[in-house]
């Protein structure tokens, strides 16, 4: 901002017509340049005198002081309002970030009970097979261990014996 729009700002500011952002750069001009701020001074002493006046308020003693203080008020409240705009999207920002590591632990958590439910599936071959496998994978023995003849009775093998024996004899 240069000095000659500080100065053609300066009723606007005194009467708080400035917008934010001009008035910010208008408050940051006169702190640094003297020949505004004495020209800002001397415009506030006369509006301000002239409303206390009319408004029957007790006359201020110190303008300077007074409108030191407003500045400083007003750079304050914009630094406050910076940083609120700041911790607003500091917080907004946190909670994205706490929506996508929620949703990416809950991808892992599908992911992983996924993975359980396939390991488990895979287990329950091998529980099955442990038990079973004995007659899926040798099936052949199990058969082979059952005897098909009949057996010969140990009565009628001893009398076949004998009958044999005396045949033998005879
Ligand atoms: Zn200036």
């Amino acid at each position: 901002m240069t000095c000659l729009e500080a100065q053609s700002s300066i009723i606007a500011y005194i009467e708080n017509r400035l917008e934010k952002d001009k008035k910010i750069e208008f408050l940051k001009h006169v702190k640094n340049c003297n020949d505004c701020m004495e020209e800002l001074d001397i415009y506030y002493t006369m509006i301000e005198g002239m409303h206390q006046m009319d408004s029957n308020l007790p006359i201020t003693r110190d303008f300077r002081a007074e409108l030191e203080m407003r500045i400083e008020r007003e750079f304050k409240q914009d630094r406050n309002k910076k940083s609120f705009v700041r911790s607003s999207v500091f917080i907004a920002v946190i909670a994205v970030l706490i929506f996508v590591i929620a949703g990416y632990i809950n991808f892992l958590n599908i992911l992983y009970e996924d993975e359980q439910k396939n390991i488990k599936e895979q287990q329950g071959d091998y529980y099955y097979s442990s038990y079973f496998d004995d007659v899926l994978f040798a099936p052949d023995e199990k058969i082979l261990n059952i005897n098909i003849e009949p057996e010969i009775s140990t009565e009628e093998s001893f009398y076949s014996k004998i009958r044999e024996y005396n045949a033998n004899k005879k």
